[in-house]
């Protein structure tokens, strides 16, 4: 069962591209199951995007259709980056946007890590 929540995967996206290898990225950390590079447009002094090697649309995807070990060797490395950039003593934020509701833009799953300075509020309030 594949369970997306977004159209079946595009291979085209920008970051299969930058998986292949097709378009240059920042890169801070590869391992076997993940890829974490700077995001292009920054929202924080850090902001690093960790993505899988799969081929996940989104989070729903991913903990779908993802094996444990993908799963685990994902979560690791999310933590490394964060560990290996400084972030852990003065804590950062973690973020995934999932869908039209969550905002998602490149439909391949990825993690933001955001950190550097006070990231403010959790949700930003609805505007009226
Ligand atoms: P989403 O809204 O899908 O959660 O976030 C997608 C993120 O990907 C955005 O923060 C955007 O700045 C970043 N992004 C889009 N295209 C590129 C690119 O070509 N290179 C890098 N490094 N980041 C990108």
């Amino acid at each position: 069962m594949r369970v997306t929540g977004l159209p079946p995967y595009d291979p085209t996206n920008v970051f299969a591209r930058i998986l292949r290898g097709e378009i240059p990225s920042k890169k801070v950390h590869e391992d076997d199951f993940a890829l974490a590079f700077h995001d292009i447009n920054p929202q924080a002094p850090v902001h690093v995007l960790v993505i899988p090697k799969g081929a996940y649309c989104s989070h729903a995807d991913f903990t779908a259709s993802a094996t444990d070990a993908e799963i685990a060797g994902f979560w690791r490395a999310v933590g490394k980056v964060a560990r290996d950039l400084g972030l852990e003593a003065g804590g950062y934020r973690i973020l995934s946007n999932m869908g039209e509701d969550g905002g998602q833009e490149v439909p391949h799953f990825h993690v933001h890590i955001f950190g550097g300075r006070r990231i403010g509020r959790m949700v930003p309030r609805a505007e009226a």
